[in-house]
């Protein structure tokens, strides 16, 4: 089976994250706007999380997803269906444009703000050239998708399911389990432990083997 995991939004806790996916091999894609990431690190105090959350800087960006797929997220993380389309166009085709000159890979994949999405403002993502588009739905098993617009995962990492879907992935032959979630969910060190033993986990499954999303769709970066 293969296993595909994204994370979003381009916060200062990846860089954890990513140590853990070097340790272990593991292979992911990473959502970003680029308009949230200026010259210093952006963000402060979240009170609902209890930890300093920030966009990482521009200047930090290149380095710290070397080796890692980059995907569109939009400019500015707006609720996509609640801004007029054509703003929207602007949000999804200016945030490719910049991500491929930014990191000199073709973008492929799109993540909605919020899992927010309908069917026009999914055919703007459909125009401006991206094979799939996630959404926050879960499915399992989840591949293959109807409409890959509507690209919807397994579940999120912290899904109490986690791993009898991973299982369920598996008994349904499908061939693939996706998930995904954002670093800043990570808050206690006992949880960052959870998450080294999930990677760890998954690298060791002789069954499994780590995969680009833009390998289901036989697109090479
Ligand atoms: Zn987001």
């Amino acid at each position: 089976m293969k296993i595909v995991q994204c994370w979003d939004d381009g916060v200062n806790d990846d860089i954890r994250l990513i140590e853990i996916l070097r340790k272990h091999a593991a292979k992911a894609s990473f959502n970003l706007n680029p308009q949230t990431h200026q010259a210093e690190r952006k963000g402060g105090h979240s009170e609902k999380w209890g930890k300093t959350i920030q966009r990482l800087a521009r200047s930090e960006l290149a380095e710290v997803y070397t080796g890692f797929t980059i995907a569109n997220h939009s400019m500015s993380h707006p609720r996509p269906t609640e801004i007029p389309l054509e703003d929207w166009r602007s949000e999804v085709f200016d945030a490719r444009k910049i991500l491929q000159d930014w990191f000199q890979q073709p973008i492929h994949g799109f993540v909605y703000p919020y899992g927010d999405c309908d069917a026009a403002t999914a055919e703007v993502v459909r125009e401006a050239g991206h094979c799939y588009a996630r959404t926050t739905k879960n499915a399992t098993p989840c591949w293959v998708p109807k409409d890959p617009m509507f690209f919807h995962a397994d579940c999120h990492f912290l899904n109490k399911e986690f791993w009898s879907l991973y299982e369920q992935a598996k008994a349904s032959e499908c061939g693939v389990f996706y998930f995904w979630g954002h670093s800043y969910e990570l808050c206690t060190e006992e949880e960052w432990a959870g998450m080294d033993d999930k990677i760890a986990r998954i690298s060791a499954d002789p069954d499994s083997e780590w995969a680009e999303l833009t390998d289901l769709f036989n697109l090479h970066s």
